[in-house]
C-alpha cells in the first residue's frame, strides 16, 4: 500500500469512528465490577481439624456413557477442549483441574427429590432451551442437604453439568432449599439455613487445600459477571453457543455475603 492510499483509508477508518460515536452519544461506559463483592481468592487457611464429614451414599459412578454425554457437551459448548479430549471413555478423560467453586440452591425441597432428578444420565427434555443444548443431565460434585449434611455426587474433579461457561473449570456445591438465607420461610418457601452456611464453609476450605489450582468462589446468579474480561476470573469463561445463558437467582446475595465473610477470616 502506498503513502497516500494508506492515508485515505486512515481518514475512511478515523470517519467511521466519528459517525460511530455521533451515533451513539459518546464513549461507552462499562459497568464498574465491585471485586470485594464478586470474588474470593482462595487457599484460605487450613487446618487438620477442617476436614468435614463428606458422604458417599449417593455417589455416582462415572460410566462410559455419561462420559460420552459429558464429551458431546463439550463439543457443542467448547470445542477447544473438546478437541483434545483423550478418544477412550475413562473418567480421568473428562478430569479437570478445579479453580472455582459455584454454590447453588436446588429449587427441589428435599433431598430424594434432588438426587432423583441428577441422577438419570440425559436431561428433562421439558427443560427445552437446555435440553437443545447437550442431552447431558444435569449434576454437580456436591449436595448439602438442609441439616449441613454434605453428599457427594460427582467424583470432585470430574466434569459436571451445573454452570454455564464454567462447567470445565467449576466444582459445583448445591444447597437444597429454594430462598436466599434469611428470607423468611413459609408455605413452600424454604430458606437456606445456617447449618448449610457452615458445611459450605467447611467444604469450601478442605477444597482449597485439596486443590491448589482453586482461587475463586461465586455463587450462581453472579456466573455472568465472569463475562465481562475485567473480571479476574473472566479469563475462565467459555461459551461456544452464542445467547445461550440462562438468568440466576441462586443461592442470592445474602448467603455468598456472610460465606465470604467466614472464608476471608481465619477459621
Ligand atoms: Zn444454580
Amino acid at each position: 500500500m502506498n503513502i497516500p492510499v494508506m492515508h485515505a483509508a486512515r481518514l475512511a477508518v478515523a470517519a467511521a469512528l466519528l459517525v460511530t460515536c455521533l451515533g451513539c452519544g459518546g464513549p461507552k461506559k462499562r459497568k464498574p465490577i465491585k471485586l470485594v463483592d464478586h470474588y474470593t481468592v482462595l487457599p484460605l487457611d487450613i487446618t487438620e481439624d477442617d476436614a468435614p464429614e463428606i458422604k458417599n451414599t449417593y455417589k455416582i459412578e462415572i460410566d462410559p456413557e455419561r462420559i460420552e454425554l459429558t464429551k458431546e457437551y463439550l463439543r457443542l459448548h467448547n470445542y477447544e477442549l473438546y478437541r483434545y479430549l483423550p478418544t477412550e471413555n475413562l473418567p480421568s478423560s473428562i478430569r479437570f483441574q478445579p479453580q472455582i467453586v459455584v454454590v447453588h440452591y436446588t429449587v427441589i425441597p428435599t433431598l430424594k427429590g434432588v438426587i432423583d432428578y441428577f441422577s438419570p444420565k440425559i436431561i428433562d427434555s421439558s427443560r427445552e432451551a437446555v435440553a437443545k443444548n447437550g442431552a447431558l443431565n444435569v449434576g454437580v460434585q456436591f449436595i448439602v442437604d438442609r441439616d449441613g449434611t454434605i453428599y457427594s455426587f460427582y467424583p470432585e474433579n470430574i466434569m459436571a453439568r451445573h454452570t454455564i461457561g464454567l462447567n470445565h473449570v467449576a466444582i459445583g456445591i448445591e444447597n437444597v432449599g429454594n430462598a436466599d438465607l434469611g428470607t423468611p420461610a413459609g408455605p413452600g418457601k424454604l430458606p437456606l439455613t445456617p447449618e448449610q452456611l457452615d458445611a459450605n464453609e467447611k467444604l469450601i476450605r478442605y477444597l482449597s487445600g485439596e486443590y491448589v489450582t482453586l482461587r475463586y468462589l461465586i455463587g450462581h446468579h453472579e456466573y455472568r459477571d465472569l463475562e465481562n474480561r475485567r473480571h479476574p476470573a473472566g479469563h475462565l469463561f467459555h461459551e461456544d453457543v452464542p445467547g445461550y445463558r440462562t438468568e440466576k437467582v441462586d443461592p442470592g446475595p445474602n448467603f455468598m455475603k456472610k460465606l465470604r465473610e467466614r472464608l476471608k477470616k481465619k477459621p
